[in-house]
């Protein structure tokens, strides 16, 4: 029988992870304690008991239908053993800086580069909670481009650029949490769904003076509208924004040496948002065991899904 974790149970350091999840049992009970944490529900017909097959499946003693770890999340059909799943998870939640498919495919000694570049999208796409708590209190919000380096026209869709809105908490001159979301143009419309989908109403929002931003003015938004002198330069207008637009800049430039293909960026971001919202956390472990708990409750995603960049944009509209 798996022993069911209660509460808080997760490997403190490296350590304790490296002693706990060698076998591929131990991960097995691990995850089933996270998918079951009331204990184990048949999927069919809602029955406690089961017994585990070789293959380590879980069979409901009254239907008989077997129930899998593993089928319909991110892992389905995963011909790795869950040790190596477990490692890339760990290893994924505990760097501190941008990781890329060659980091992972020598950690695990994978064969191939493609299963490396597939995990890895896998792994960014579980980085978005469902149902997360949008930003509150004072936010910044702005839009910067990536890629590219002629000025294009503000409001229309930018050449052969790619624009991202940013939004940012203030806690005085601290920055808190922070959201990006890649836009296809600055207009209003766009504008307004990003904010609306990032921010709680009620908050402060602090933008420039475009004008793709006046439906603040009329809603459940207190809009601070921060224009600049002359002489200012645009990054002490919203310093928050402008500090973060930098460091993405500078990770894109880092981790892929500036090469990536625009219709992966959003993926790329979540992973960003995901260590920098969780920065200040000592608590290695704990965020381990919230990675398992997404990559637990992923749907599947199909290699031709990520290739075109269409699973982590489905996630984003919920
Ligand atoms: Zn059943």
């Amino acid at each position: 029988m798996t022993e069911f974790i209660i509460g808080e149970d997760f490997p403190k350091n490296q350590f304790e992870f490296e002693k706990r999840f060698s076998t591929e049992q131990a991960c097995r009970d691990y995850l089933a304690a996270i998918k079951w944490p009331d204990g184990f529900h048949c999927r069919k017909c809602g029955h406690q008991a089961y017994w585990i097959s070789a293959r380590g499946l879980y069979i409901c003693t009254l239907c008989e239908s077997p129930n899998s770890l593993t089928a319909g999340t991110v892992m389905h059909g995963t011909k790795k053993p869950l040790t190596y799943w477990f490692k890339a998870m760990w290893w994924f939640t505990t760097r501190k800086s941008g990781v890329n498919a060659i980091n992972l495919k020598d950690l695990l000694g994978l064969g191939s580069y493609q299963t490396a570049w597939l995990w890895l999208h896998k792994l960014r796409d579980c980085t978005i909670r469902q149902n997360r708590e949008r930003l509150s209190g004072t936010v910044e919000a702005d839009e910067f481009v990536i890629g590219g380096q002629q000025p294009g026209k503000r409001g229309r869709g930018a050449n052969g650029k790619t624009i991202v809105v940013a939004a940012v908490e203030k806690e005085g001159k601290q920055l808190g949490r922070i959201r990006l979301q890649v836009v296809p143009d600055c207009s209003g419309d766009v504008l307004e769904q990003s904010v609306k989908t990032n921010v709680m109403p009620g908050s402060t929002v602090a933008t420039d003076g475009w004008k793709g931003y006046n439906f603040l003015d009329k809603g459940s938004y207190t809009h601070v509208q921060v224009v600049a002198a002359h002489t200012a330069k645009k990054e002490s207008v919203l310093p928050g924004v402008h500090l973060v637009a930098s460091l993405v800049k500078r990770l894109i430039l880092g981790t892929f040496q500036g090469r990536f293909d625009p219709k992966h960026l959003q993926s790329y971001l979540d992973e960003y948002v995901f260590r920098f919202n969780r920065r200040k956390s000592r608590n290695i472990g704990k965020k381990f065991m919230r990675m398992v708990q997404q990559v637990a409750a992923s749907t599947k995603a199909t290699y031709n899904q990520i290739k075109a960049g269409t699973f982590s944009f489905s996630l984003l509209a919920n």
